[in-house]
């Protein structure tokens, strides 16, 4: 199993969801299957009891699930049926630590967040991943997880350090880190501002994960120049920095992707097919 995350930094509400199921989009048009998990770190055991005021509708699954909206998205993007399973929240993790921790699983022990949430939030991840969506035998062969809030949220912290471990134990080969990021124009100077990036990519790095892409959310498209600042500062190759400007409705995104995949110009050599391509990228 091959995992792509998608976080996001600077301001909440960039379009993480619409970037990771376009992503699990281009993976699927290159004939990979791929399946989806959404984490919310909020505590609530589901979005059933939030105001869709607040945030959004909420997306009912076939099996009575009650979930945020973007799963819903990445059941329309991608095809799949997903299981109330593939979201996970704080709520629904610490309620299976404390649950395992009254039937005294843990006897003897003193329950902590490292390690117990986190091998909660692992083991959690590792076994959906494995759950068919598709209609389809057998696993998938990728696992698009979004990890919402901004990275830098203290309720996000316990899924950050589970996922940098998740990272180190299934390997390089196995995991790509995807950050969704903001570059705003000021009005004054009209000029595309990286800063903000800058120190969200720190904030990141400071938590042991490097991103290997920057999705860049702006209003027009990047600057080659800005390309270049950005990957001076943050570590990551001026070719995988994608841009994912505004468009006038979320269906051009997987358009804009796959173009930008494809002219990744270090994998270029191997684009006999999109499918070498993205075996490439993960
Ligand atoms: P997040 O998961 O980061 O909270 P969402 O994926 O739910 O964000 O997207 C937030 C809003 O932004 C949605 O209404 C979505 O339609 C819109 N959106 C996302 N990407 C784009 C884009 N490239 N252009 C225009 N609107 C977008």
């Amino acid at each position: 199993m091959k995992y792509v995350l998608v976080t996001g930094g600077v301001v909440s509400g960039l379009g993480k969801g619409v970037t990771a199921s376009s992503i699990g989009v281009v993976l699927k048009a290159c004939g990979l299957g791929v399946t989806s998990i959404k984490i919310d770190p909020y505590l609530n055991t589901d979005a059933g009891t939030m105001s869709p005021f607040e945030h959004g509708e909420v997306f009912v699954l076939d099996d009575g699930g009650e979930v945020d909206l973007d799963l819903g998205n990445y059941e329309r993007f991608l095809d799949v049926t997903l299981t109330k399973d593939n979201n996970i929240t704080t709520g629904k993790i610490y309620q299976s630590v404390l649950d395992k921790e009254r039937k005294g699983d843990y006897l003897g022990k003193t329950v902590q967040v490292v390690p117990h949430i986190t091998d909660a939030i692992k083991d959690w991840i590792e076994s959906v991943s494995l759950i068919p969506v598709d209609g389809k035998e057998g696993q998938a062969d990728v696992c698009v997880i979004e990890l919402g809030g901004t990275v830098g949220d203290i309720e996000s912290m316990p899924f950050i350090e589970a996922l940098r471990q998740l990272s180190f134990s299934v390997g390089p080969d196995n995991f790509c880190l995807i950050h969704v990021s903001l570059i705003p124009v000021l009005g004054v100077v009209g000029e595309q501002k990286t800063k903000p990036t800058q120190h969200t990519v720190r904030e990141l790095r400071a938590l042991g994960l490097t991103p290997h892409f920057l999705a860049c959310r702006s209003a027009q498209p990047l600057l080659e120049s800005t390309k270049a600042k950005l990957s001076q500062f943050c570590h990551v190759a001026a070719a995988n920095i994608l841009n994912i400007h505004d468009v006038p409705n979320i269906w051009h995104v997987p358009l804009l992707l796959r173009v930008q995949i494809a002219m990744v110009g270090k994998y270029i050599g191997l684009t006999d097919s999109y499918l070498s391509v993205v075996k490439a990228l993960l």
